[in-house]
C-alpha cells in the first residue's frame, strides 16, 4: 500500500519526509496502458512522471494549504506537458503528454527542455476560491543559475523551495513502472513568522541560521543525498531511515497509508466535461455532432470516456441558469 511518513530530528532545526507510492501508481500506469488511444508511456516518461508524482505528494503534504497543489512541467521538447495533482486528503492524479518520438535512455532536458524554454510550475488552487481570486503559481525555468540544463527534477525543485520559500530542501526522487518514491529533508525557518519565536524577537545580524549555514542542517542533508536511485527504490521505509540516520535522533509521526495516506483518485466528471463542451460555444459544439454523430471526451487523467449525443448537447445549451440574463433595458 502506498504510504507517507514524516518526521523531525529531534532537538534540531530539521524536518524529514518519504513517500513510497506503489498501489496509486500502478493505478496511474495500468490505466494509462489500457488506454487503446495512447498506450503505455515510455519508460524515461514513467520515471519522469512517477517523480514527479512523488514530489507532489511530498510538496502537498509539507505545506498547510486547503486546496490542491498541482506539479506542471510545460515541455520545450517532445513531451509537451507533466502533471501531478495532490489534494490535502492525498488524492492524487498524473498525467503526461507526449507528442514525438523519445529515446529509452532519454534525459529530462531531451524530453522537456530541447531548446532550454521548458518550464516547471507549482501552483496551489484554493479549494473554496473567494470571487476573483487566483491561483497561486511559481514558475522556474529548468535551468540552473548559470543557464545549464538541469537534468533532475530534483535540482529544479530544489532550486524552486529555495528561490520561493527560502528554505534548505533537499529532495531524492525516484521512480519505476512499480514504485515512485522521494525522500525530503527540509531545514525549518527558525526565525520569522513562521515560527514560535515570532518577529523581531532576534535581532542579531550574524546568525548562524542562514540559508545554507546550518551544520545540522548540512550533515543530514548529506546523508539523505546519499541515498542512491537503487535504494530509494526497493528499500522499505524503516530500513531506508536506520541506514541513512542511525545515528540522529528521529521523532516519528504516525505513518498515513490507505485512505489517511496516499492514493489515485480522479475528479472529473460529467458535470465538468458539459462545462466545457458550454465553454466550446454552441456553433461547435453542434459542428461536432454533425461530423461524428456525438461528442466523445476522455479523461486524461482516469481515462474515462465521456459521451454526448445531440440531445445531451442540446440540454447543455438550455439548462436552465445559464441562458443570458435578461436584458435590464427589456425588463
Ligand atoms: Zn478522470
Amino acid at each position: 500500500m502506498s504510504e507517507l511518513h514524516k518526521f523531525l530530528f529531534d532537538g534540531l532545526p530539521v524536518r524529514g519526509m518519504i513517500v513510497r507510492l506503489t498501489d496509486a501508481w500502478r493505478e496511474i500506469l495500468s490505466r494509462r496502458a489500457s488506454n487503446t488511444a495512447t498506450g503505455a508511456y515510455p519508460v524515461p516518461v514513467t520515471e519522469l512522471l512517477g517523480e514527479m508524482t512523488a514530489a507532489a505528494t511530498l510538496m502537498q503534504a509539507n505545506i498547510k494549504f486547503n486546496g490542491a497543489l498541482i506539479l506542471q512541467i510545460f515541455g520545450d521538447g517532445p513531451l509537451k506537458v507533466v502533471v501531478a495533482e495532490v489534494k490535502p486528503d492525498l488524492s492524487l492524479r498524473a498525467t503526461a503528454k507526449v507528442l514525438g518520438e523519445l529515446d529509452a535512455d532519454a534525459h529530462l532536458s531531451d524530453m522537456v527542455n530541447a531548446n532550454g524554454k521548458g518550464r516547471c510550475a507549482i501552483t496551489l488552487d484554493p479549494k473554496d476560491k473567494l470571487p476573483g481570486q487566483q491561483p497561486y503559481q511559481g514558475v522556474v525555468p529548468l535551468v540552473d543559475a548559470d543557464g545549464r540544463k538541469l537534468e533532475r527534477l530534483s535540482d529544479v525543485l530544489q532550486h524552486y523551495m529555495l528561490q520561493s520559500e527560502q528554505l534548505d530542501t533537499t529532495l531524492v526522487l525516484a521512480a519505476d513502472d512499480q514504485v515512485a518514491a522521494g525522500l525530503l529533508i527540509q531545514r525549518l525557518p527558525v526565525k520569522g513568522e513562521a515560527n514560535l519565536e515570532g518577529t523581531g524577537a532576534s535581532r542579531d545580524p550574524i546568525s548562524v541560521d542562514q540559508i545554507g549555514h546550518n551544520e545540522d542542517y548540512n550533515r543530514i542533508a548529506i546523508l539523505a543525498a546519499s541515498l542512491t536511485r537503487e535504494e530509494l527504490l526497493t528499500l522499505d521505509v524503516e530500513t531506508i531511515l536506520r541506514r541513512l540516520f542511525w545515528e540522529e535522533k528521529l521523532l516519528r509521526f504516525e505513518p498515513q497509508t490507505g485512505m489517511l495516506g496516499p492514493h489515485f483518485a480522479c475528479t472529473c466528471g460529467r458535470d465538468r466535461v458539459a462545462q466545457m463542451i458550454r465553454g466550446l460555444g454552441q456553433e461547435e459544439a453542434e459542428s461536432i455532432l454533425v461530423e461524428r454523430g456525438d461528442i466523445e471526451v476522455g479523461c486524461d487523467f482516469c481515462g474515462k470516456q465521456y459521451r454526448f449525443d445531440a440531445v445531451d448537447t442540446a440540454q447543455i445549451f438550455t439548462a436552465p441558469g445559464d441562458q443570458l440574463p435578461a436584458s435590464p433595458v427589456m425588463q
